[in-house]
């Protein structure tokens, strides 16, 4: 590829999401930032992206909506005409105990954090097809590895992103995509943010570093995958980057 690189990060408007962002703008990355809810967020990371020396395109879509993504795609193909990376980051949590979830907060978290992941996928996986190249990088948990009391729905949602990972990793190693799923523990992000204060003690307690992760560190792991040369002999792997939270 002699242009810079097309990336489409969902979810880009703050957060691991934001930090992506700016991690592949650095490298002088075409940057597509995906966002719902906040466009003055997303405006200030496009300019962001264009400070560290990438282009931006912002794009609102809820991409747990599958006609959503469609245009979503369809925008970055209009605009940039090639997609090299697609970085699924979107996700929410709506916690509570399994015997009182409602149908509502368990479809929520499946609706965007695995059915939006499939959507933007198999939108993605078209593309990379003609291109015969692409990485994929989904954003899932420690959470869908280990389970996590008060997050049956985020868990499960997350749990399915690496069964989807390594799935699609073993049908499209032969055409030159690889597909990987970074899972990050505690980042410092305002998803954290909520968690209550008895509960952050006892989560840093479990950590061997002692400490949480920044969103920079979730972004450089992804950067890698989605630009180093190394990274292309990594495929269907699931890359805790957790301070030591999950050891196998
Ligand atoms: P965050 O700060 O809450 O940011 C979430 C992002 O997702 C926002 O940019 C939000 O955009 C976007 N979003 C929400 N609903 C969306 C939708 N329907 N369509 C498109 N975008 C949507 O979250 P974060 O902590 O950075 O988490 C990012 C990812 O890392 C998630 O998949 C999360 O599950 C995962 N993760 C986080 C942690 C952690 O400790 N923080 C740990 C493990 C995994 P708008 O505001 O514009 O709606």
């Amino acid at each position: 590829m002699t242009e810079s690189p097309v990336v489409l990060v969902t979810g880009a408007s703050r957060g691991i999401g934001r930090a992506t962002a700016l991690a592949f703008a650095a490298a002088k990355a075409r940057v597509v930032v995906n966002y719902h809810r906040s466009p003055e967020a997303a405006q200030a990371v496009g300019q962001a992206v264009q400070e560290a020396g990438g282009e931006s395109l912002l794009v609102q879509a809820d991409v747990s909506q599958p006609e959503q993504v469609d245009r979503l795609f369809d925008q970055v193909l209009h605009h940039w005409g090639r997609l090299d990376v697609l970085v699924n980051n979107a996700g929410i949590t709506r916690d509570g105990l399994l015997v009182r979830m409602s149908d509502a907060d368990w479809q929520a978290v499946m609706g965007l954090n695995l059915d939006g992941v499939f959507y933007c996928m198999r939108a993605a996986v078209k593309v990379m097809l003609r291109q015969k190249a692409g990485r994929i990088i989904n954003i899932t948990s420690v959470a869908g590895m280990m389970g996590n009391p008060g997050q049956a729905n985020y868990s499960a949602a997350k749990a399915g992103v690496i069964g989807l990972t390594r799935t699609a990793a073993k049908e499209y190693a032969s055409r030159g995509i690889t597909v990987n799923a970074v899972a990050p523990g505690f980042i410092a992000t305002e998803m954290t943010a909520e968690l209550p204060a008895a509960k952050t003690a006892e989560v840093l307690k479990l950590i061997p570093l002692g400490r949480y992760g920044q969103p920079e560190e979730v972004a450089g792991l992804v950067a890698f995958l989605g630009l180093h040369p190394a990274a292309g002999y990594i495929t269907g792997q699931v890359i805790p980057i957790d301070g030591g939270l999950v050891m196998d």
